[in-house]
């Protein structure tokens, strides 16, 4: 047992060697199992989301929190980003969305846990949470963004996030075809939510050739809207195309997708876009240009980056802007190299962490 600011924590498991700090406690309010990972914090403090989550026990969320705040880590570095990685973990009692109550015990909770780190972990929405729910959890601490815009926050990602994948995808056309340009492309979005819906409204201006997918039929709309193809999402997957655009969940191409896809590209803003690391070696075998998600859709990151450091439009367009650069800088290396570009963003991330 350690003590952080007063509050008790238990033993940190074993997966968590090589990590800075694991917190683990129990919730004064809730009695929920709250884990606050924090990976790295060699590039500045540990800025990861907190994500409100039922798991069927303590040791999956804990687990959770300890493999995203790696993730945050590789995401912050490989941005260029004066951030380290960190992940927080509510475990919610039941599968039923916390209301009223209890969700302000357990993010009061949450924000005391928070608090007992002294800003070297910094908090954000996350799957779970939003806007509302940090402000709750800012009554507890002041290290939290993702603040609602009247309360100085930054506000909806999303924006930000779809930038940073048309950025990302222009590279990769750049590399393939040799040309940045969407104009006659076909590009097909799976996901046309809140960052699918917008990428497909920015690539609809520059002339793309427009499929779209989702499981929600409220968003044909769009596709209507915007002159596209309408596909179901079992077919978009293995669609014809210049560009496969995952903004859905993870883990769209597995094992059993990844020998039957019909994209030259694969760029997208969902996170986990490879079910396992290795099917990147797969893509390359096929001659699929893959941006890693995580260098793809770090604009959600640099929209609290910016709140964090109070950064003006301009500073931030420039780093969400700078994701094509980077993407174009993986591609490469893994051509020259012989490798893939996942492997290549993975070494951007460590030589930024000076390992
Ligand atoms: P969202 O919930 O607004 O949109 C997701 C859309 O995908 C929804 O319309 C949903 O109906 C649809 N969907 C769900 N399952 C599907 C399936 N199997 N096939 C097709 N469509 C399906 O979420 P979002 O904010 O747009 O985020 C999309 C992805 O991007 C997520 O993986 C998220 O983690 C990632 N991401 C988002 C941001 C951001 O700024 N919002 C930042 C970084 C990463």
């Amino acid at each position: 047992m350690s003590a952080h600011g007063g509050i008790q924590t238990v033993a940190p498991p074993a997966a968590a060697a090589g990590y800075e700090d694991l917190l683990v406690l129990e919730g004064a309010r809730s009695g929920a199992t709250i884990a606050i990972a924090v990976h790295s914090t060699a590039l500045g403090p540990a800025l990861g989301g907190a994500r409100l989550w039922h798991y069927e026990s303590a040791g999956e969320g804990i687990e959770d929190a300890l493999r995203l705040a790696r993730a945050m880590t590789y995401k912050a570095a490989a941005a260029g980003l004066r951030l380290g990685g960190g992940k927080g973990v509510i475990c919610a009692p039941t599968a039923a969305r916390p209301e009223g109550e209890l969700r302000r015990a357990l993010l009061l909770d949450f924000g005391d846990a928070v608090a007992s780190l002294d800003g070297r972990y910094v908090t954000a929405e996350d799957v779970g949470t939003d806007a509302a729910d940090m402000a709750v959890i800012a009554e507890r601490t002041s290290h939290v963004v993702g603040l609602p815009g009247e309360r100085g926050g930054s506000g909806d990602p999303s924006p930000v996030t779809a930038r940073g994948v048309l950025a990302a995808l222009g590279a990769c056309l750049e590399h393939r075809f040799g040309d940045p340009s969407p104009a006659g492309r076909r590009v097909c979005v799976v996901g046309a939510g809140h960052v699918g819906g917008r990428l497909a409204r920015l690539l609809a201006d520059g002339g793309a050739e427009l499929a779209l997918s989702d499981v929600d039929p409220a968003r044909r709309a769009l596709a209507a809207e915007l002159g596209a193809d309408w596909l179901e999402p079992g077919e978009a997957i293995l669609d014809d195309c210049d560009v496969l655009a995952p903004c859905a969940l993870g883990g769209v191409i597995d094992a059993a997708t990844v020998g039957r896809l019909r994209c030259r590209i694969v760029c997208g803003a969902a996170n986990n876009v490879l079910a396992d690391e290795r099917l990147a070696v797969d893509l390359a075998r096929r001659g699929i240009v893959y941006a890693p998600d995580f260098i793809v859709n770090a604009g959600g990151l640099i929209n609290v980056y910016a709140e964090l450091h109070q950064l003006d439009h301009e500073a931030v367009t420039n780093l969400v802007d700078h994701i094509g650069a980077t993407v174009g800088l993986v591609l490469e290396e893994a051509d020259r190299n012989g490798t893939t570009p996942l492997a290549e963003a993975q070494a951007l991330a460590l030589q930024r962490l000076g390992r």
